[in-house]
């Protein structure tokens, strides 16, 4: 309970908040300059690595496995066998180390960019672009598109892809960070499987005396097939149905390529 107040804790710690108002701030230095020694504003997107819960064992680092009668518990004493199980996704230890799951994080940015947009709004300043200038500068420059657009340009445009968040979620996993199990043969993490067994009896037949001396009438075969069914904790997931993503081990995503995961637009043509 503690470790997912924390989890869930570190989630909200993340905001662009702080990054839409440097931006902001160095996009207001095109009209008004900071004054010489002034502290250099830090434009930094926050850090969309943490910890966050196993998804396959819920950040228990365990597993309770019951197992499933697929024929082989049949007449056997008792309910089904129980057991707990290490969480192999995680390794047992109910978290990773990855990116804030993207779709939280999309999430996230959309209401950081409209909380910024509001506040500045709010404050009657305009907007220039993705950029808000005070309304009394705008009554100024109104007539002078050269210094808007560079205002414009200094605040930047999100990349299309991965909107300022610099990442892109694993198209695999679709940022889960986890896959089904590829074991054919795995049913629910349990790994079934079936062996025939096939015994062969032979009955000799009577003989009889022939000209030739002692005959063989010759000897029956039959044969009795016993299917039995092997039910055991999947080797490949370890029962969790689930493995580790092999595309993005699990990190659910990776930096956006279309922005070589910079987060904002490249100026086309440009630099
Ligand atoms: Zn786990
Ligand atoms: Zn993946
Ligand atoms: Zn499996
Ligand atoms: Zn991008």
């Amino acid at each position: 309970m503690g470790d997912a107040m924390t989890l869930s804790a570190m989630l909200l710690a993340v905001s662009f908040l702080p990054y839409f108002e440097a931006r902001n701030t160095i996009a207001n230095y095109v009209y008004a300059p900071p004054a010489e020694g002034a502290e250099q504003v830090k434009c930094e997107r926050p850090e969309l690595r943490a910890v966050t819960k196993c998804p396959a064992c819920g950040g228990t680092g365990k597993l309770a496995l019951e197992e499933p009668n697929f024929g082989q518990a049949n007449g056997r004493i008792g309910g089904p066998r129980k057991t707990t199980a290490k969480c192999k996704v995680c390794d047992g230890k109910g978290k990773f180390e990855s990116y804030i799951p993207p779709a939280d994080l999309t999430a996230q940015v959309a209401r950081d960019r409209e909380q910024f947009a509001s506040s500045h709004q709010g404050r009657g300043e305009i907007a220039v672009g993705q950029a808000f200038i005070p309304n009394s500068v705008y009554g100024e420059l109104e007539k002078n598109r050269k210094r808007l657009k560079l205002i414009e340009e200094a605040y930047g445009k999100p990349c299309p892809k991965c909107q300022w968040t610099g990442i892109e979620a694993c198209r695999k996993c679709h940022g889960e960070g986890v896959a089904d199990c590829p074991e054919a043969d795995c049913k629910g993490g349990w790994l079934v499987t079936k062996t025939t067994t096939e015994r062969s009896h032979t009955s000799s037949g009577g003989s009889f005396r022939g000209s030739g001396g002692m005959r063989s009438s010759g000897s029956r075969r039959s044969s009795t097939k016993q299917t039995n069914v092997n039910v055991q904790i999947c080797p490949t997931c370890g029962g969790a149905k689930k493995i580790a993503c092999p595309e993005c081990n699990g990190r659910r995503a990776r930096p956006c390529k279309a922005c070589s995961g910079l987060g904002t637009k490249r100026k086309s043509g440009g630099l």
